[in-house]
């Protein structure tokens, strides 16, 4: 705010004056809130501490934002509804200055709301809960006093509190009732007899800490006192353990009881001592002991480039565009080695999975308690210990899953971002962001390297690359000179003519497992996702039904027989026959994968199948546990979806099977092709890594399509020009920015209602019509989870114009009474499902 220089200033203003603080709340609310802060702990109140603040009837944990000694003028905040907050959580701020600052930018640009950013930046299960505290007042005090009659539960909770003079609602509920409990104190509060505030439960991850003795003292006892027998037993036991043990392990090693041990703490001889212990995600992993490789003339050129813009501390950022298989990984942990030798720290973001054990070995083996580890994978307990250790600079460097982008790293220079495209950087749900994005800026504000790497670089990072903003790095070649492997199609149309019936796998990829088998080498066989939506294919001629208007597959909707294209809302009804050969054999993909591992089995009784997929990976280090033992050779084949073609080293595969290619081609999603290309590409990596050369096999409908063709050539320029040119005909991005607006309700009526309304606001938001607005249509899962979806795509050449837009019509749909709970903005979408 422009303030006039020359205004006096009222001497009292600092001392007396209330001071406020600006607080995001984690609600879907685009906007902060001020409050009061009170005199008891406003003084300790820091930017990015954790308040508790009373919002609506409720109150909830909020992060301090700005602080300010009087209100803002321009805002329209009147000081007389400004409440206070209720309570301080963190002595100490959890979230840095540049955490905030990034989160800040991230909620900008994506149109969220910076407390629901800032929450997911932070541990889960950190975030208190709070409770009501009910306290008896002076007048409750008389009241009880003069009450003659015990028997009214007001009275008896006045007596309970009298007791003890504060007690949390839950309990007085459990002791007399849940709904009586809330009338009586209803009542009590009116007379006020009681007074109700709230408090915040404790954490609900917390450190761990033990027990534990050590040896203070060399005395074996004295003369007057020997040693009695147990006595002296406990000593050897820790002294022969390095003069400290844990307490319970003490009494199991020595057979004593703890009367023992105690008994030596008084005479001065152990001291019995608490110590935090650090749950650390990698105590299963032992270190992996490979020797220093050398690195190749390629990977010396990248390595020397990224430290080379290491030094000046400032912000550059890399495209490494390297094969499967050519050491990405060893370029960037000697980068991140670099860093840390500089003294600064580093972050490396891997996609969901590919946190291998394997790879997390070598990590421990490298840096040892300097790297701390994030993931979805590990307990709260343990995530909560690994993000304390970065928080405080005992762990330098980072490496974790989607949310690491805000790991609290101090004096960052190296941010790596492992396999780029991968869809698994996207979150799904509210604040919708793109961790690779949200790096590329982190690295920017903090004045550090980025590196981008991938063996199928995202469309849009190549475009960067191409028009300079990101510098292009090269890795051609597979270590070793190793050949990448050969792919080849299968024409499952061949294979259904001559068939005739519904067939999964073809003879080629039934002998060729046999084969590969009898070899005693092992293959990997990749089932597409499930299809979410259905799709029409033609069994004679693979062509599958697209949308005129944008070239999106048409999905089928059960109610009313028609397929429809969820994007622009155009829809027909389905046709008998295919439009392009007339042929009857119209197919419905999108169901019955699931048969495919049964007939496997059947197929194949001799082969020892092991089996990958979303099941079997909730379940914690079921997941480890199968790789290792396929890399181990205890099973020979690999079964599984997406996940299996990402980051895996496995030197005795030599075949790769694809089924059910076209359901991942046939997604209503414009980056279908895209997907699909970089799926195949990655599968095929994962062939042919040892010494024996690797074979690739694809069924496919459709073999013309150019995303098979370059994917089995491993043609990414060739395929990046070809999905280019559609994308600018189509007016797709990089070429456009994209953003939707989901609604969804369990009330088809209400969501379509309030769907239309903000189309509505939002061409009329579009004055100079720099945007073209789609939609209101049913969302490609128009039902999902019980609640019915429908979609508003907007589409623009300027990112300024599409924000401004939307920007406009969501606060006029607010103020309009459009129920924004049930609105999802979502900039730059990654899933259009
Ligand atoms: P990418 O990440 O590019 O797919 P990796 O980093 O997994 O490739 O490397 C493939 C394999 O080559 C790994 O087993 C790795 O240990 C090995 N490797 C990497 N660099 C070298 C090198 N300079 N000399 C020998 N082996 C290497
Ligand atoms: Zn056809
Ligand atoms: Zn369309």
């Amino acid at each position: 705010m422009p303030t006039q220089p020359e205004m006096p200033q009222t001497p009292e203003t600092d001392v007396n004056k209330p001071r406020y603080v600006e607080v995001a709340l984690p609600l879907p609310l685009r906007r902060t809130f001020t409050y009061g802060l009170p005199v008891g702990f406003g003084h300790a109140v820091k930017p990015g501490s954790r308040l508790l603040v009373p919002f609506g009837k409720r109150s909830i944990t909020g992060y301090a934002v700005g602080l300010s000694d009087e209100l803002d003028e321009a805002s329209d905040v009147d000081e007389s509804v400004v409440k206070d907050a209720i309570e301080l959580l963190d002595e100490t701020p959890l979230l840095t200055a540049e955490i905030l600052k990034l989160t800040q930018w991230t909620a900008d640009y994506y149109a969220a709301s910076w407390g629901e950013v800032l929450k997911a930046s932070l541990p889960a299960g950190i975030n208190a809960a709070t409770e009501l505290i009910i306290t008896i007042t002076e007048a409750g005090r008389n009241e009880l006093l003069r009450s003659a009659n015990a028997k009214p539960l007001k009275i008896q909770v006045l007596h309970r509190l009298a007791e003890q003079d504060e007690i949390p609602q839950r309990e007085l509920e459990k002791e007399f009732g849940d709904a009586r409990v809330k009338r009586a104190v209803r009542e009590l509060t009116h007379s006020a007899a009681v007074s109700v505030h709230q408090r915040s439960v404790t954490n609900k991850v917390k450190p761990k800490y033990r027990k534990a003795v050590r040896l203070i003292s060399d005395a074996n006892g004295n003369a007057e006192r020997p040693l009695t027998t147990s006595q002296a037993a406990v000593i050897n036991t820790i002294r022969s353990a390095g003069g400290a043990m844990i307490f319970t392990d003490l009494l199991a090693r020595s057979n004593v009881g703890a009367s023992v041990i105690n008994t030596l703490a008084k005479r001065g001889i152990v001291e019995v001592f608490v110590e935090e212990v650090r749950r650390d995600p990698l105590t299963d992993v032992e270190a992996a002991a490979i020797g220093e490789l050398t690195l190749n003339v390629e990977q010396l050129f990248v390595l020397s480039e990224i430290e080379r813009a290491l030094e000046p501390n400032e912000f550059k950022a890399f495209l490494l565009h390297g094969v499967t298989g050519s050491g990405k990984t060893e370029v960037y942990i000697r980068a991140m080695r670099n860093a840390l030798a500089s003294g600064r720290s580093a972050l490396m973001l891997v996609p969901e999975i590919a946190l291998t054990p394997i790879f997390s070995r070598r990590l421990r083996a490298v840096f040892g308690d300097e790297v701390a580890i994030l993931h979805s994978n590990l307990s709260p307990g343990e995530r909560f210990d690994e993000w304390r250790r970065i928080r405080s600079g005992r762990a330098r460097i980072a490496i974790g899953t989607r949310s690491a982008v805000f790991a609290p790293l101090e004096n960052i220079g190296l941010v790596i971002v492992d396999e780029e495209h991968d869809g698994s950087y996207r979150q799904q749900e509210s604040p919708f962001y793109n961790a690779r994005d949200v790096a590329v800026m982190r690295a920017s504000l903090a004045g550090a390297v980025v590196v981008l790497g991938s063996a199928t670089p995202a469309l849009e990072s190549y475009y960067n690359a191409e028009r300079g903003k990101y510098h292009y790095l090269q890795l051609r070649n597979r270590i070793g000179n190793r050949p990448l492997a050969i792919a080849e199609l299968i024409d499952m149309r061949e294979v259904f003519k001559a068939r005739g019936k519904d067939i999964s796998l073809s003879p080629q990829l039934i002998d060729a497992v046999r084969e590969t088998h009898a070899r005693g080498e092992q293959s990997i066989i990749l089932l597409n996702r499930r299809g979410f939506s259905r799709f029409v294919l033609c069994r004679s001629c693979g062509e599958s039904l697209r949308c005129k208007n944008c070239d999106i597959t048409l999905t089928y909707h059960k109610i009313d027989g028609r397929i429809t294209c969820h994007y622009c809302g155009y829809s027909v009804k389905t046709p008998k026959a295919c439009p392009f050969c007339e042929s009857e054999f119209l197919y419905f993909i999108g169901e019955g994968t699931e048969q495919l591992e049964e007939i496997l089995a059947r197929t194949f009784p001799n082969i020892r199948i092991a089996r990958i997929d979303r099941d079997t990976m909730s379940r914690r280090g079921q997941l480890a546990k199968t790789l290792i033992g396929f890399s181990r050779g205890e099973s020979d084949m690999l079964v599984g979806t997406q996940m299996l073609a990402k980051g895996h080293d496995f030197h005795n595969v030599t075949l790769v099977g694809v089924i059910s290619v076209d359901t991942g081609l046939g997604l209503p999603d414009f980056r279908s092709a895209e997907r699909t290309f970089q799926l195949l590409t990655q599968v095929a990596g994962r062939a042919g890594r040892g010494d024996l050369p690797g074979r690739v096999l694809i069924q496919t409908y459709y073999p013309e399509h150019y995303a098979l063709r370059y994917a089995c050539e491993q043609d990414y320029e060739g395929f990046y020009r070809e999905e280019t040119k559609y994308r600018q005909r189509l007016n797709y991005p990089p070429f456009v920015v994209l953003a939707s607006v989901l609604i969804k309700h369990s009330d088809r009526e209400y969501a379509l209602k309030n769907a239309n309304l903000l189309k509505e606001l939002l061409d009329r938001a579009n004055k100079d019509i720099a945007c073209r607005i789609l939609g209101v249509s049913p969302a490609s899962l128009a039902r999902l989870k019980g609640e019915y979806r429908f979609h508003i795509l907007l589409k623009s050449a300027s990112r300024r114009a599409l924000r401004e837009t939307l920007d406009i019509a969501l606060d006029e749909a607010e103020s309009r009474g459009c129920d924004m709970r049930i609105v999802f903005t979502e900039i730059d979408p990654v899933n259009m499902m």
